[in-house]
C-alpha cells in the first residue's frame, strides 16, 4: 500500500522555486550569483500600506475575518473592477483568498471532474496545468507563436476545444512572454466562446499594471460582457504593490461558484490573513500614484536587458509589454559544446551552464512548456542585470556551436 495519494504523486514542485533554491543553495556557498528567477518586485510594500496594516493590527484585527473576505474589503474590490475595468461587480460575487494561486486552486478544485480538460496557452505560468492535474483534469497545451508574440489565436483555440473543455486559462499581461491581450484580440477569443457554452474563462490579471505601451488594459469579462456569467476575473496585489508575502488574492466570479469557493476555504484555510486584508484594503482604496515611477524603472530595465540578450549570439527576445520577465528563446545555443566537452542539450542544461559559468540564475522554458528558451525576470537593479547579460554574453561565447 502506498501512503501517499496518487494526486500528490501526480504533482510536482514548482520549477521555478527549484531554481531558486538551487542558485540560493550555491551563493551560501560563496559563489556570486545573480539570481533572476524570481517572480517578485524587489520594491518594498508602500508605507502607507504597511502602516495601514500596523494601524489595523493595534486596532484589534488580528482574528479570523469572514471566510472569502472583509466586507470593506470586498467593496473595495468591487470599486476597483468599476474604476480599473469598468465591470460592474456587487461583493456577492466577490472572493478573497489567500493569494491568487489559493483561488486558482480552488476554482479548479471545486469545477474539475476527472477527465475535464483546460485549455493552457504555452508558454503558460508554470502552476496552470499542474493545479489542473492535481485536480483530475486534463490539461490541453496549445503552443502559441513567436512569430503571434506568443498569443492564442481565435482559430488556436476552435481546434483545442472539445466536448470535454471546461476551462480556457488567460494570462494578460502573461508570465512568461510579457504578452498582453488587445481588446480586439479578446472580442474574437470571446465569438469562439460564445460557440461553445460549456466552457469557462479564467482570466489571470495579476500582472495588469505592469504595462509598458500606454494602451489601456483589456479584460476578457469587460470586452465580452455576456461571457461574465462564464468568467472569473482573478487578480491580487502582489504584484502591482509589492505585496507577494502579504498573500492576498481576490476575484470577481458568478455567486454560485463564489458559494462554493467558499465552502472549500472555510474547510482548508478558513479567512485569508487579517492584517493581509487591512493591506490590501490600504492598497486598492490609497493613492495609485506609485506605479508609474515603478513602472517607468520596469521599462527602463527591460529595455536594457532585451537590447543586451539580442545582443548575444545565438539568443533572441522580443520586446515584452508587461510583466516584469524577458522570454529569451535560444535555439542557437543547443547543440553546443562546453569547455569540458558536454553538449548543450536542450534549455535545462543551457541554464544548468548559465548558472555555474555565468552565475546567473534563469528558469528553463521547459517549466513554461515553450523550449527551448528561458525567463530572466528583471524585476531587478539596473546594475545587476548588466552584470548577468555581460556575463551571459562571456559564457555564451565560450560555447562550442555546431557549424549551422
Ligand atoms: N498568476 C500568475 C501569472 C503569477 O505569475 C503568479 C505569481 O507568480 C500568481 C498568479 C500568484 O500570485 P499570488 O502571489 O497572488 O498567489
Amino acid at each position: 500500500m502506498n501512503f501517499f495519494s496518487s494526486r500528490i504523486q501526480r504533482l510536482s514542485p514548482s520549477p521555478t522555486s527549484g531554481a531558486a533554491a538551487r542558485a540560493k543553495a550555491l551563493r551560501e556557498r560563496g559563489r556570486d550569483i545573480v539570481i533572476l528567477t524570481t517572480g517578485e518586485p524587489d520594491f518594498d510594500t508602500p508605507e502607507h500600506i504597511v502602516e495601514a496594516a500596523y494601524a489595523a493590527m493595534k486596532a484589534g484585527q488580528t482574528r479570523y475575518t469572514a471566510t472569502d473576505g472583509m466586507p470593506d474589503l470586498k467593496q473595495a474590490v468591487c470599486d476597483k473592477f468599476k474604476r480599473d475595468n469598468m465591470l460592474d461587480i456587487s461583493p456577492a460575487n466577490i472572493t478573497v483568498g489567500t493569494g491568487a494561486k489559493q483561488i486558482i486552486f480552488n476554482v479548479f478544485s471545486v469545477t474539475v471532474e476527472a477527465g475535464d480538460e483546460a485549455v493552457v496557452p504555452a508558454p503558460y505560468w508554470v502552476s496552470y496545468p499542474h493545479i489542473v492535474e492535481y485536480c483530475g483534469g486534463r490539461p490541453v497545451v496549445v503552443q502559441c507563436a513567436p512569430e503571434n508574440r506568443f498569443k492564442l489565436t481565435p482559430e488556436q483555440l476552435e481546434r483545442a476545444i472539445t466536448r470535454r473543455t471546461k476551462w480556457l486559462v488567460l494570462n494578460s499581461p502573461c508570465n512568461p512572454s510579457g504578452a498582453v491581450y488587445t481588446s480586439e484580440e479578446l472580442r474574437s477569443l470571446g465569438e469562439v466562446l460564445r460557440r461553445h457554452p460549456q466552457v469557462w474563462v479564467l482570466s489571470d490579471d495579476i500582472y495588469e499594471h505592469l504595462r509598458y505601451t500606454g494602451q489601456p488594459y483589456a479584460t476578457l469579462a469587460q470586452v465580452n460582457p455576456d461571457l461574465a456569467a462564464r468568467t472569473v476575473t482573478l487578480n491580487g496585489v502582489s504584484k502591482a504593490y509589492a505585496m507577494t508575502g502579504w498573500r492576498i488574492g481576490y476575484a470577481a466570479a458568478p455567486a454560485e461558484l463564489v458559494k462554493k469557493l467558499s465552502v472549500l476555504q472555510s474547510q482548508s484555510t478558513s479567512s485569508p490573513s487579517a492584517p493581509g486584508q487591512a493591506g490590501a484594503l490600504a492598497a486598492l482604496t490609497g493613492s495609485q500614484d506609485f506605479m508609474q515611477a515603478w513602472n517607468r524603472q520596469y521599462r527602463e530595465r527591460r529595455d536594457c536587458v532585451v537590447a543586451a540578450v539580442n545582443a548575444i549570439a545565438g539568443l533572441r527576445c522580443d520586446t515584452p509589454d508587461g510583466a516584469f520577465y524577458a522570454y529569451v528563446r535560444c535555439d542557437g545555443l543547443i547543440g553546443g559544446r562546453d569547455r569540458s566537452g558536454r553538449t548543450i542539450a536542450d534549455d535545462r542544461d543551457l541554464s544548468d551552464y548559465l548558472l555555474d559559468q555565468a552565475g546567473v540564475a534563469v528558469v528553463p522554458g521547459i517549466a513554461f512548456g515553450t523550449s527551448p528558451a528561458f525567463r530572466m525576470s528583471f524585476a531587478t537593479s539596473r546594475a545587476l542585470l548588466a552584470t548577468a547579460c555581460e556575463r551571459m554574453q562571456q559564457a555564451c561565447e565560450r560555447l562550442d556551436l555546431p557549424a549551422a
